[in-house]
């Protein structure tokens, strides 16, 4: 069965390892019936980089896993790149702050590059440390996401951002902070939504929400955009976390035995948020 409802399913963010069950994890995933995941890259050396070149292998793994998923499974498999927001503070006890810096912001520029060539939809993750730092670092960490919204301004695409969790005042600066360097809200999206964010439609900002039973309940008759992502890991020491890569199809499969009415909510986060955050259209797979 591909689809559910007539609809694709789609998991809007999660990771692949080369050494977790990598293409196995999108074969449950397309035999639960998911056919559009969103790949984001990792760091996949078990250190954190510290030259661009690394960030350059890591892009490219990231690009064979997707090849790899679509020719196994024919799940459409989009890519998502930028260097991960935590290495800058893991870089700079390597680095120093300032080459550290220098090197994520020269990452955040080949991953612009890689959105203007069409081997990336957006820049992903990026945004700032989920656990305090040092006063120095939190704005080294800031200054980087500037960058970072300077950069998809440029190449025009969204940013997945990773932050701690966000309440009302958040959401909305996050929103100004988009706009004010001339990013739309709607194409910020708040990866890993752990909570319903109501207040995400008034800052125009985008949660692309945990797909926990309960909350993809909550959500589902939420006016969009919104979507549901797994964020699973591919971590063979911490193996279904966040969330088993079969989750979504799982969740959409059960709300569709439940009630035809529910099951055409999934249009928002399978298709309209799709189209509106990413200006792409995901077809289901000619049968
Ligand atoms: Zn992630």
């Amino acid at each position: 069965m591909e689809g559910v409802a007539g609809l694709p399913v789609v998991d809007h963010h999660c990771h692949l390892s080369t050494v977790g069950d990598g293409v196995r994890a999108a074969a449950r995933f397309h035999a639960a019936g998911g056919t559009h995941l969103f790949l984001a890259t990792q760091n996949y050396e078990g250190m954190v980089p510290t030259e661009l070149e690394s960030y350059r292998r890591q892009f490219e793994t990231t690009e064979h896993l997707a090849r790899e998923v679509r020719e196994a499974t024919g799940v459409t498999v989009y890519v998502v790149v930028a260097p991960y927001p935590v290495d800058l503070i893991r870089a700079t006890e390597l680095l120093g702050l300032s080459v550290a810096l220098e090197l994520h912001t020269n990452a955040l520029d080949l991953a612009g590059r890689w959105v203007r060539d069409r081997r990336s939809v957006a820049l992903g993750e990026v945004g700032w440390p989920h656990f305090p730092v040092p006063a120095e670092l939190a704005e080294a960490g800031r200054t980087a996401f500037h960058h970072a919204l300077t950069v998809a301004r440029d190449v025009d695409c969204p940013v997945i951002v990773h932050s701690p969790d966000l309440d009302r005042t958040g959401l909305s600066s996050l929103g100004d902070e988009g706009r004010k360097v001339g990013v739309p809200a709607h194409r910020v999206v708040k990866h890993y939504a752990r909570t319903r964010l109501e207040s995400a439609l008034e800052a125009g900002v985008v949660p692309s929400y945990l797909a926990r039973r309960d909350l993809v309940n909550e959500v589902l008759r939420d006016p969009g955009p919104w979507f549901l992502e797994t964020d699973y890991l591919d971590d063979p020491a911490r193996p279904g976390a966040v969330l088993d890569l079969a989750t979504i199809p799982r969740r959409a499969a059960a709300i569709a035995r439940r009630s035809s009415t529910d099951a055409e909510r999934l249009v928002t986060p399978f298709v309209h948020a799709v189209e509106k955050v990413y200006g792409l259209t995901p077809e289901l797979p000619n049968r």
